[in-house]
């Protein structure tokens, strides 16, 4: 978590495309971006929940959006979904614990950077509407385009081995000699 916040803090501090957008059209450094129709608030109130939110056309926030693959039906995965028929209990409480560990994960990260929301696929659209899929998936470009910070389970192929893998790390000669310059 503390190398996400340095590369994080750079990124705010240095990088103006990264800030705003490939279309430039994103927030400033101190503008919050619109946010998108539905976001998950990770913040836990008085309730202790985490709920999905439904936002004003318009409505400014700071939000984090997860890219991940939902892979193949793993017996493991309760495919807890946003559909027509669970969206009013979803804006109660989410029932986290039967969310894959990919998207627990990414909850737990935003909430720990201090992002309200979140934004993750199969809980902010409503996947058995095929109006609201096309009206989602129209948008989706802008969606990851305005997130403060995109988190991209890269090494996740089901879905349900979180964001935090065990990986191997190789043992290349460094690329930078010990003067400091890149050979
Ligand atoms: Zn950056």
């Amino acid at each position: 978590m503390g190398k996400i916040q340095r590369w994080l803090e750079k990124c705010l501090e240095s990088h103006g495309n990264c800030r705003r957008g490939l279309s430039g059209m994103k927030s400033s450094k101190n503008e919050d971006s619109i946010l998108p129709s539905r976001v998950v608030d990770v913040r836990l109130g008085s309730g202790s929940r985490v709920r999905l939110v439904t936002t004003n056309k318009g409505e400014r926030g700071r939000y984090c959006a997860l890219s991940y693959c939902w892979g193949p039906k793993s017996p493991n995965d309760s495919q807890t979904t946003l559909l027509r028929a669970t969206l009013e209990s979803f804006k109660q409480c989410l029932p986290v614990r039967e969310l894959p560990p990919t998207i627990r994960e990414a909850i737990e990260v935003a909430r720990r950077l201090n992002v309200p929301y979140l934004w993750v696929d199969r809980l902010c659209i409503v996947q058995d509407s095929e109006e609201d899929t096309d009206a989602e998936c129209n948008r989706m470009c802008e969606v990851y385009e305005q997130a403060f910070l995109t988190l991209a389970a890269l090494g996740d192929d089901t879905g349900d081995k979180g964001l935090f893998l065990d990986r191997e790390v190789l043992d290349y000669p460094s690329p930078v000699s010990s003067n400091g310059e890149i050979e």
